[in-house]
């Protein structure tokens, strides 16, 4: 996700009531370690867990494979009519099946593996009647109706203060759902862990289109209503998933590595879809420092919102300068190898995302008229103190403040010390390295940190724990 500068002084005066309790990482582990995966991550085969700082969503029972969402949408009424096909492992024997759903859609018939199946829809805990086995298959099919709400978002930002379905005065929708909503608007293992593969059918009233992740199959139009059927056959974390309805005008480009770039954007804006123009060498800038562009397509996506997310292989801006701008392009598009090819196991380490985007956004600046190196990363440096004192050290942060100025501007700044630490050479080539090692996973704390250390030939915990886990500011070196 993209962060405001404006942010921080906000953040600030919102500050109080958190406890500091920061001498240990938040959370334990998943309780019921979840059996292996039997097939490979590319197809949708994932570990799951239970999310230490939010453990109310998800359900590391569940590693769904593949959702299909064949999603109808009345602007008129608010209404999403919807049939779901969730393919998904069991990870261990249990009675039932648990997804996380939203209490405004309303299911009206359950299957699994084409026999109907009881359900509970208590809070947002949809629970599913069925025998499931350790590594077992299934099929969950689920029709659902209803007029889908956003949820708090457990923030103290400017720009954003609920997550999902969001519908516009218009009748349009968009969603960002970090770090949790998707739920709002499906029934989904809605936790980081547990990557899927996605089909996205939207059935929108004309001139309305829908648009989802990955590519565009087909778009056609009847009886008054545009039909587009998205595929994304890279496995995404719920969170990195968008859905947007709306009068939106398409465009192309492409990176100068062949990269295919699609853009949408509201039709009565051509001044967003020219901002947008500014991607390619955006790319191509990335890909000089990342290596290849992770997936196989890329998109861009214009919402009337204030924020900017990196939803997979479709990144959603908000329709302001700002979330339009070059550097938040970049940053954006940094997170598809930092963040999107690689995740986070769960959402302590939402600061290997941010740290990495915003470090990488800043380096771009350095290089494209702004300030220097030094004078740049001397400023973030200079909000360190505020940042761990308001929202808790970047990898043990307040529940409440997900996504504050702390998991970003502190490990970009960490990694610039290691990149002097290092020297830019080995820096650079572990920077590379890092995502394409970890193609379509996830990663936790000690996995990269280790990492790190091994690749580098020097042990580099205590220097992570430091900026990571303190709730002091490191002393400088
Ligand atoms: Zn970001």
């Amino acid at each position: 996700m993209r962060y405001a500068a404006a942010t921080l002084a906000v953040a600030a005066l919102l500050l109080t009531a958190c406890t500091s309790d920061t001498d240990q990482p938040n959370g334990s582990p998943s309780p019921a370690p979840a059996a292996s995966p039997t097939g490979d991550a590319a197809d949708g085969f994932s570990t799951p867990v239970e999310d230490s700082v939010y453990p109310d969503v998800g359900d590391p029972g569940v590693d769904a494979l593949h959702y299909g969402l064949s999603l109808t949408w009345d602007s008129g009424s608010r209404t999403l009519d919807a049939v779901e096909r969730l393919r998904f492992r069991a990870t261990a024997d249990a009675d039932h099946v648990r997804l996380d759903l939203a209490p405004p859609l309303h299911p009206t018939t359950v299957t699994v593996d084409g026999a109907d199946a009881p359900y509970e829809h208590d809070g947002k805990d949809l629970v599913v009647t069925h025998p499931v086995t350790a590594n077992g298959e299934y099929t969950l099919v689920l029709h659902y109706s209803g007029r889908p709400e956003p949820v708090p978002a457990p923030v103290q930002r400017s720009d954003f203060s609920s997550t999902g379905w969001t519908t516009t005065a218009d009748g349009g929708v968009w969603t960002m759902q970090e770090p949790y909503g998707a739920y709002t608007w499906y029934a989904v293992n809605d936790q980081p862990s547990d990557k899927a593969l996605y089909d996205v059918a939207i059935s929108a009233p004309a001139p309305m289109v829908g648009v989802s992740n990955g590519r565009l199959l087909s778009r056609t139009e009847a009886g008054g209503r545009t039909l587009t059927r998205w595929r994304l056959d890279e496995p995404a974390s719920s969170y990195l998933v968008t859905v947007a309805i709306g009068d939106l005008r398409t465009g192309r480009a492409e990176s100068s590595s062949g990269v295919p770039i699609s853009y949408w954007a509201p039709t009565d804006r051509p001044d967003l879809m020219r901002r947008l123009h500014r991607a390619p060498a955006g790319m191509d800038w990335l890909e000089d420092k990342l290596g290849p562009f992770p997936f196989g397509t890329l998109g861009f996506l214009v919402v009337d919102s204030k924020s900017g997310m990196e939803t997979q292989t479709m990144i959603t801006l908000g329709d302001t300068r700002y979330a339009t701008s070059p550097e938040v392009l970049v940053h954006e598009m940094a997170h598809q190898w930092y963040g999107d090819e690689v995740t986070p196991v769960d959402w302590r380490d939402v600061w290997m995302n941010e740290g990495m985007a915003m470090f990488l956004q800043g380096v771009w600046m350095t290089e494209h008229g702004g300030p220097s190196m030094d004078a740049l990363f001397g400023q973030w440096a200079g909000y360190d103190e505020q940042l761990r004192s308001d929202a808790g050290p970047p990898a043990y942060f307040h529940p409440d403040s997900f996504g504050a100025g702390n998991v970003y501007y502190i490990p970009a700044v960490m990694w610039n010390e290691l990149r002097k630490k290092l020297g830019d050479d080995l820096f650079w080539r572990l920077v590379r390295e890092w995502p394409s090692a970890h193609e379509d996973g996830n990663a936790d704390y000690d996995a990269i940190t280790t990492w790190w250390s091994q690749q580098s030939g020097q042990d580099l915990q205590d220097f992570f724990n430091t900026w990571l886990l303190s709730p002091d500011t490191p002393a400088s070196p």
